[in-house]
C-alpha cells in the first residue's frame, strides 16, 4: 500500500484552485472585455470568508455523537471553515454564489471517514435517522453534483472521501492498479511514477479532482485520444450501499450478463459510495511531442479529425478550436485581440516510446497535409500544453471584472456535428447580450466527437439569472439537435431535465427502481441525477 508524499492542499473556496496561481487580467484583456462586449463595471470584490451566510448547523445532537464514535471525534467538522469549503462546486453559478456571500446550501458536518466498513456504518446511520449524505471527491463538479435537496431530511453530510487516498496495489503482469477514491489525480500520478507507469488521465480539473469523482462523473481526460475516457479505465469497483457492498470487475471483459459496472460509472453518488477502483494504467510515455496544424474553416478540420479517428493511428491528444477560439488564443492572454492569423488551430500530442511516437506523429502528418493542413510546428503544441490547467483561473478574474464566463459541453454523431454547433451558439446569442462564443472539438471517436464551448458576455444586473436563463435554452437546444446533454461533465442538478428527455420515461423509471433498491430512504444525493 501506498500513500501520496504530501497532503492535498486545499482549493481556494470562493474560486478555482491553488490561491497562488491566481490570474491578474491583462491590460490586452480588459481592453477587448470593454471594447468588445461593453464590461464597463469596476471590479467587484468576492465576498470575504466571515461574510459567507451559512444556515445554522441542523444535525441532532444523538446523530453527532454516533458519527463522532464511527468515525473519530476530529474527523466529524461542524466548524465554518471545512461548512464553506463543501458548499456546492465550482461551476460558474456556483462562484457568483460563493462571491456574494451565499451559503445556504453548506452542509450541517463534513465528515472524514477512514474506510470502507466506516462508510457502510455511516450510510446505515444516516438511513435510520434519514440523514441526506453527499458523497464529496475533490468538489470539482460543474454541474450542481455536489448540492443536496433537503427536503424532508434532519440534515446533510458531506461525505469527504479525503482519507481513503492510497493505492491499493499495483499489478504489473495485468497492468491494474487499484486505488482508494480520494486520490486527488497528481497523487495517483505520483505514485504511480514511482512503478514507472501513468493513468494518462488528464483533464483540465487535473489538479484538484479525485479517482471516485472521475467514475461517478464520468470523466475525460484532454489525452482521451490516446488513453481513453476514464469509464474505459475502470476495471473493477467496490462500491458501499445503504444495503451493503457491491463488487464489479472479474475479469478484462466478460458475457455474465449486463455489465453492472456501469450503472456505478455517472451515478453521482446517488447509488452508493464507489470506495475502490481497479484502473487500468499504461507504461509511462518516453517520449512528448505536441504540434500545431493550421486549417482554412472549422468544417476542414472536422473533416480532417474524423478522417483520423476512423482510419488511424490516433494521436495521444487531438484538439481542434474554431475560427473565433482559434483568434483569441485563451492560453495566451496578452495577445488577445491581436492576433492577425485567421483559420483553425488542431493540437496533436503524441505520447508514447520513441518509435510508437515517430510512427504514429508520420502516419497523422501524412494524412492531415492531405487534407489541407498546414504544419505550424512544435511552439502551438507546447504552449498549449504548457497553459492547459490554467483557463480557469482566468474565469475568477473575468468574473470580478464585470464579466460571464462559463463552458458547456455536448457530444454527437460526425454528421450531426455542423447543427449542434449551430445550435448552441444560436441559443447563446438568442439569450446573452452579444457574448464572445468559442468552440473547440475535444475528444473524438469513429462515430462522432464532442463539442465544448466557452461563452464570455458582460453581466447584467442579476448574472444568475441570466446564466440560468442561457443554460435553459442551451440545453433546450441540445435536447433537439439530438445532442448528449452532456459528454463529461455529468448531469448533476443542472441536467436533470434534460437528462430526462434524453432517456425518456422508461429509462427514468429504470434509474428510480434502482435507487430505490440500493437506497430506500434516498438518504444518497437527494435531488442529483435522477429525475
Ligand atoms: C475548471 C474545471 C475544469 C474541468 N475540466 C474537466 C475536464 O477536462 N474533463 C472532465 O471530465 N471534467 C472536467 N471538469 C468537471 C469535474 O472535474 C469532473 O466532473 C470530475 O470528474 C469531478 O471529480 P471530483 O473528484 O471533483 O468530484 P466531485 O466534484 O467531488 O463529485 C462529482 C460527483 O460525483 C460524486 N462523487 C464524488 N466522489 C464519489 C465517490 N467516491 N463515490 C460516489 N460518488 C462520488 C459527487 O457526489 C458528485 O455528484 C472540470 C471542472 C472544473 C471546475
Amino acid at each position: 500500500m501506498e500513500t501520496p508524499s504530501s497532503a492535498a492542499e486545499p482549493m481556494l473556496w470562493s474560486g478555482w484552485g491553488d490561491p497562488a496561481k491566481a490570474r491578474e487580467l491583462p491590460s490586452s484583456v480588459r481592453k477587448l472585455l470593454r471594447d468588445l462586449l461593453g464590461v464597463t463595471d469596476p471590479e467587484s470584490a468576492a465576498a470575504s470568508f466571515g461574510e459567507v451566510r451559512l444556515p445554522i448547523s441542523a444535525l441532532p445532537a444523538p446523530v453527532m455523537t454516533r458519527l463522532s464514535t464511527l468515525v473519530g471525534d476530529e474527523h466529524v467538522r461542524c466548524d465554518e471553515d471545512a461548512r464553506i469549503r463543501h458548499t456546492r462546486g465550482k461551476s460558474t453559478p456556483d462562484l457568483l454564489r460563493m462571491r456574494a456571500g451565499d451559503g445556504d446550501d453548506a452542509p450541517d458536518a463534513v465528515v472524514l471517514p477512514g474506510s470502507h466498513s466506516e462508510i457502510l456504518d455511516l450510510l446505515k446511520l444516516c438511513a435510520e435517522h434519514r440523514v441526506a449524505v453527499v458523497p464529496f471527491g475533490g468538489g470539482t463538479s460543474v454541474v450542481g453534483g455536489l448540492v443536496a435537496s433537503r427536503g424532508n431530511f434532519t440534515g446533510v453530510i458531506a461525505l469527504d472521501l479525503a482519507r481513503l487516498n492510497r493505492v491499493l496495489s499495483v499489478d504489473k503482469v495485468s497492468m491494474i492498479a487499484e486505488f482508494e477514491p480520494g486520490l486527488r489525480a497528481p497523487q495517483a500520478e505520483q505514485i504511480l511514477a514511482r512503478h514507472d507507469l501513468t493513468l494518462g488521465h488528464f483533464p483540465q480539473s487535473y489538479e484538484y479532482a479525485t479517482l471516485g469523482g472521475f467514475a461517478a462523473a464520468r470523466s475525460s481526460g484532454q489525452a482521451s485520444a490516446g488513453y481513453g475516457r476514464f469509464d474505459d479505465m475502470v476495471v473493477g469497483l467496490t462500491v458501499a450501499t445503504p444495503r451493503g457492498t457491491l463488487e464489479f470487475g472479474r475479469a478484462p471483459k466478460s458475457a455474465a450478463g449486463p455489465d453492472l459496472r456501469q450503472v456505478i460509472l455517472g451515478s453521482e453518488g446517488a447509488f452508493g459510495v464507489i470506495t475502490a477502483l481497479q484502473l487500468r494504467v499504461r507504461t509511462a510515455p518516453r517520449s512528448k511531442v505536441y504540434e500545431g496544424w493550421r486549417f482554412e474553416s472549422f468544417a476542414a478540420g472536422q473533416v480532417a479529425m474524423r478522417r483520423i479517428a476512423q482510419e488511424g493511428p490516433l494521436p495521444t491528444v487531438l484538439r481542434l478550436a474554431d475560427e473565433t477560439e482559434s483568434m483569441i488564443g485563451l492560453s495566451r492572454p496578452a495577445e488577445l485581440g491581436t492576433l492577425a492569423e485567421a483559420g483553425c488551430l488542431m493540437i496533436t500530442g503524441f505520447e508514447g516510446s520513441e518509435d510508437d511516437v515517430a510512427h504514429r506523429r508520420e502516419a497523422v502528418a501524412a494524412l492531415l497535409s492531405e487534407l489541407g493542413g498546414t504544419y505550424r510546428g512544435t511552439e502551438p503544441g507546447e504552449r498549449w500544453e504548457e497553459g492547459r490547467y490554467s483557463a480557469p483561473y482566468l474565469r475568477d478574474s473575468l468574473l470580478a471584472a464585470g464579466a460571464t464566463v462559463e463552458t458547456l459541453e455536448t457530444a454527437g454523431f460526425w454528421s450531426d456535428l455542423p447543427r449542434l454547433y449551430d445550435a448552441v451558439r444560436l441559443a447563446l446569442r438568442a439569450t446573452l447580450d452579444d457574448p464572445l462564443v468559442m468552440c473547440h472539438v475535444s475528444h473524438v471517436y469513429a462515430t462522432g466527437a464532442s463539442l465544448y464551448f466557452t461563452v464570455v458576455a458582460a453581466q447584467d444586473e442579476d448574472p444568475l439569472a441570466q446564466w440560468e436563463h442561457a443554460k435553459r435554452a442551451v440545453n433546450k437546444a441540445i435536447v433537439l439537435t439530438g445532442g448528449t446533454i452532456s459528454h463529461h461533465h455529468g448531469v448533476g442538478r443542472d441536467h436533470r431535465t434534460a437528462y430526462a428527455s434524453e432517456i425518456g420515461d422508461l429509462g427514468v423509471e429504470i434509474l428510480r427502481a434502482i435507487k430505490g433498491r440500493l437506497d430506500p430512504y434516498g438518504i444518497l444525493n437527494p435531488g442529483v441525477l435522477i429525475p
